[in-house]
């Protein structure tokens, strides 16, 4: 058997497992947050519509109680951040060192106990992966969160603790891949020195948090692929196949770690970056059977139908299932219950985006960006 062979044959859950919770379904930051929308429950309820998501694949999420996030995050900020939960307003000086209670960061009635269900759906996937297997877990990947402060939506960091579950439980070499539109400061913070977890991460040049750059190291395993605006499916295949793939297959991992962040898609209003969802699809698929153990989580995106469409495809991309051209009508009927108060007006709902998963390809020149940056970063790779 070749490695791969051996690495997959350690699996012994034979079936993906889906970590999710009811605590998402209708959970707001506010009603002018980017994250007004509604995002896991139509994951949820897409797959359960299609018959993807059998309760012998459905795993509840636990909510992490505070000790096991201290692996990562300061005991002062948890008890701020339980505090302001139950007061529902926090003092400058919270504000202030600790980031909550901002526009990004808003206080709002969940904001413990939903970032901590992720948390504890990211710190149990290390454990259920002990002796190999495939976890989904898309409310997952708040990759901004920082030890002492909420970051840019997050107020908890679930990637770095599932990386740090999943080495208690065997793994010794993670690899992280990020493929969402923003940059992942909060993993890099807690791992660039770390040569046991390689950190590769694609995000739109000269956006927020405008961190990762191409000249980061950190110890030798630090990938960051700053791309342009404009970014389509055929730019996402070539550094697919040129960069992630080699330094993943290269770094020979024990785990490998996905966020897959739906806002780099043309749909999205956070981003300009214009990839379809097949270009998320073919990472997803590529990825899963390189190492035993293989944790996907979510991340951004903020329109509710390219989100929930893609999403559920991955779900379906993890288990083989056939994604269909044309959804069954009670599909369709989860897809047209959404609403978006508040879309901008380039973005308003097309008719596709109600009765279809796939998005047509986005294909084009390969950008100049792309392949210098590609260039620059592959003679990095060890062993390559
Ligand atoms: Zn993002």
């Amino acid at each position: 058997m070749n490695d791969v062979m051996t690495a997959l044959s350690a699996r012994t859950s034979p079936l993906p497992q889906f970590i999710g919770a009811e605590i998402y379904r209708g959970s707001t930051y506010g009603p002018w947050h980017p994250l007004r929308v509604p995002r896991v429950s139509t994951v949820m309820d897409l797959s359960r519509a299609l018959g993807w998501l059998p309760p012998a694949q459905f795993i509840t999420s636990p909510r992490a109680k505070t000790a096991a996030l201290t692996g990562y995050h300061t005991a002062a900020y948890l008890a701020a951040l339980q505090a302001a939960e139950a007061a529902q307003t926090v003092s400058d000086a919270v504000r202030a060192r600790h980031g909550l209670g901002t526009p990004s960061n808003p206080v709002f009635s969940e904001m413990f106990r939903r970032p901590a269900t992720a948390a504890g759906g990211s710190l149990l996937a290390g454990e259920l992966l002990k002796n190999g297997g495939i976890i989904y877990s898309p409310a997952g990947g708040t990759h901004h969160g920082l030890p002492d402060r909420a970051n840019g939506f997050c107020y908890l960091n679930d990637p770095v603790l599932a990386i740090q579950s999943l080495r208690r439980n065997g793994a010794q070499r993670v690899a992280y891949v990020d493929i969402d539109a923003h940059h992942p400061d909060g993993v890099e913070h807690a791992f660039a020195q770390d040569p046991d977890t390689l950190l590769i991460s694609t995000h739109e040049a000269n956006r927020w948090p405008r961190t990762g750059a191409i000249t980061d190291q950190g110890a030798g395993q630090v990938f960051n692929l700053p791309v342009p605006a404009g970014l389509h499916d055929d730019d996402m295949a070539l550094i697919l196949h040129e960069l992630i793939l080699p330094a993943v297959t290269a770094f020979r991992p024990d785990a490998i770690v996905l966020q897959c962040g739906a806002d780099a898609v043309l749909e999205d209003p956070q981003s300009r970056l214009c990839l379809s969802n097949n270009a998320h699809w073919a990472v997803v698929a590529a990825l899963r059977d390189i190492a035993p153990r293989y944790l996907v989580l979510g991340g951004g995106g903020y329109n509710p139908w390219s989100v929930g469409r893609l999403w559920t495809g991955v779900w379906a991309v993890l288990n083989d299932h056939e994604i269909p051209d044309h959804l069954p009508d009670q599909a369709t009927g989860v897809l047209r219950a959404l609403r978006w108060d508040g879309a901008p007006k380039r973005l308003q709902p097309q008719d596709h985006w109600m009765t279809t998963l796939r998005d047509a390809p986005r294909q084009g020149m390969i950008h100049d960006a792309v392949r210098s940056g590609v260039a620059q970063l592959k003679p990095r790779i060890v062993g390559a």
